[in-house]
């Protein structure tokens, strides 16, 4: 049974086979891990406390622990793959099974947010912006 999501592990898989000891070890540094971050929920007349959780790394994804963000939309803590995992496997981006949403532009924040800001990003040939 996976442990993550199917793009956590498949990007995983992708450097747990490519990468050499050294880069492993910066791997190791940014292992991706469950991160819970705290909200405020206010829908429905109601207004409370609720935790998202995420795929993080305890490098770049840290909340500091009294947070609390005005939804999960606002939540700008960096998932995993982040900007130096991203990095890495930007190595192999010739490889046939590289896939061009690990690019270190494609970063995203807890909240589904580009990192960068759209403008910097060179989209695929044909690949429309919705
Ligand atoms: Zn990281």
């Amino acid at each position: 049974m996976a442990r993550f999501e199917h793009l956590v592990e498949e990007l995983l898989d992708f450097l747990m086979m490519r990468l050499d000891e050294r880069d492993l070890e910066r791997l190791v540094v940014h292992e991706p891990q469950r991160i819970s971050a705290a909200y405020m929920f206010t829908e429905d007349g109601r207004c409370e406390v609720r935790v998202d959780r995420f795929t993080g790394c305890s490098a770049c994804s840290q909340v500091p622990p009294e947070a609390l963000f005005a939804s999960p939309l606002h939540i700008d803590v960096e998932a995993w793959p982040c900007s130096p995992i991203r990095s890495l496997a930007l190595a192999f981006f010739d490889d046939p099974d590289f896939r061009y949403w690990w690019r270190p532009e494609y970063a995203v924040f807890a909240s589904g947010r580009l990192v960068h800001p759209v403008g910097e990003i060179e989209w695929p040939w044909g690949l429309v912006q919705g």
